[in-house]
């Protein structure tokens, strides 16, 4: 792992559990953040995943081959630091936005002076953002998965519903389309509620040309799909035909630029720029887009304050948006996948028309 040669370490402690999965193919996933499923210590050439000795058959019939399964101990530092002491490590990498702060100190406690503890950032979660191909399948599964789902839970949007209603037979229609729970909690935000990018669904009924925003996304071999659509029952009004048309166009805008070398932050723009022309750009109120794998949100990120450049295999969602207060909000989102010489559309969902 370059890495590891980047920072001179002997060996890197893994303790993101999304990073634990995708290095080590452990599907286990962390109930908070004090409630490890398992650690990982990764060397030039070896990988050892530290796990409670009840996940400990669990785990040894999930692993890629090569990763060896130890039991861990209570608490688990105590048995790393030993191992690590006496492989005779001098310094060893973590993740600091994921090792908690008792954690980090017990490691001190046990290590120092012999052992140096060097942090390394987000490297690991950087890994992930140039998709395998099995990675990509997994993907495109869970999209294809999204598109039906979606397909069929608008066709069943009726007045009156509420948004709590059309939020459960979304799930219904996931699981019905072979997903594995949700990706995230499915948004559902009718009229002024629409307003709100990540509105949780309500009991309001949603009534004939306002703006219902859909959200949802299914899960395959634990990879995230992620769709957005605004609908409506009935005729559009006529500010709702303006701002969609008005995304529609940043949707395209911000597609047209993807391609490998270029910016994160220069997509962002693209789609801010139809906006600000439009006099429309003080209701932009998050980034376009972001990268999107085991989790919903990972890298690169697709904002104004991004220092990503665009890579072959990474997969970014578009989603340009324009909220109103007290009258509610159009969003678009379209996951794609960068080429070298642009961009392939991975959505297949239709979108209404107005
Ligand atoms: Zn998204
Ligand atoms: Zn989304």
């Amino acid at each position: 792992m370059e890495l590891l040669d980047r920072h001179s370490l002997d060996a890197l402690l893994v303790t993101n559990g999304t990073n634990r999965r995708y290095l080590t193919g452990f599907t286990a996933e962390d109930h908070a953040p004090d409630e490890s499923s398992g650690v990982v210590l990764v060397t030039a050439s070896s990988m050892t995943l530290f796990t409670s000795p009840t996940n400990e058959p669990w785990a040894r019939a999930e692993v890629n081959d090569g990763v060896e399964v130890v039991p861990a101990t209570r608490p688990w530092t105590t048995g790393v630091a030993a191992e690590c002491l006496a492989r005779g490590y001098r310094k060893i990498g973590f993740e600091d936005g994921s090792t908690n702060v008792r954690d980090h100190a017990g490691l001190t406690r046990e290590l120092s002076p012999a052992l140096e503890l060097v942090p390394v950032g987000d490297g690991v979660d950087r890994l992930r953002a140039i998709k395998r191909p099995a990675e990509l399948a997994a993907i495109e599964s869970a999209l294809r998965m999204t598109d039906l789902a979606f397909e069929r839970a608008s066709a069943r949007l009726t007045v009156a519903m509420t948004e709590r209603d059309l939020a459960e037979i979304v799930r219904a229609e996931l699981r019905d389309a072979g997903s594995d729970g949700e990706a995230f909690p499915t948004i559902v935000a009718s009229g002024p509620n629409a307003a709100r990018p990540h509105h949780v669904p309500a009991d309001r009924a949603i009534g004939e040309g306002e703006p219902v925003i859909i959200d949802m996304g299914a899960r395959a071999n634990g990879y995230c799909g992620d769709l957005t659509r605004t609908v409506w029952l009935g005729q559009p009004g006529a500010q709702l035909v303006t701002m969609y048309r008005l995304v529609a166009d940043a949707h395209a805008a911000a597609v047209s630029v993807v391609r490998a070398g270029v910016a994160a932050r220069a997509v962002d723009r693209a789609a801010r720029d139809v906006f600000d022309a439009a006099g429309m750009g003080a209701h932009v109120i998050h980034s376009v887009g972001h990268g999107l794998g085991l989790r919903v949100h990972e890298s690169p990120s697709i904002g104004q304050a991004s220092l990503d450049t665009l890579q072959p295999g990474n997969v970014i969602t578009i989603e340009p948006g324009l909220y109103v207060s007290g009258w509610g909000g159009v969003r678009i989102e379209d996951v794609v996948l960068v080429r070298d010489d642009g961009a392939t559309n991975l959505t297949g969902a239709a979108r209404h028309a107005p």
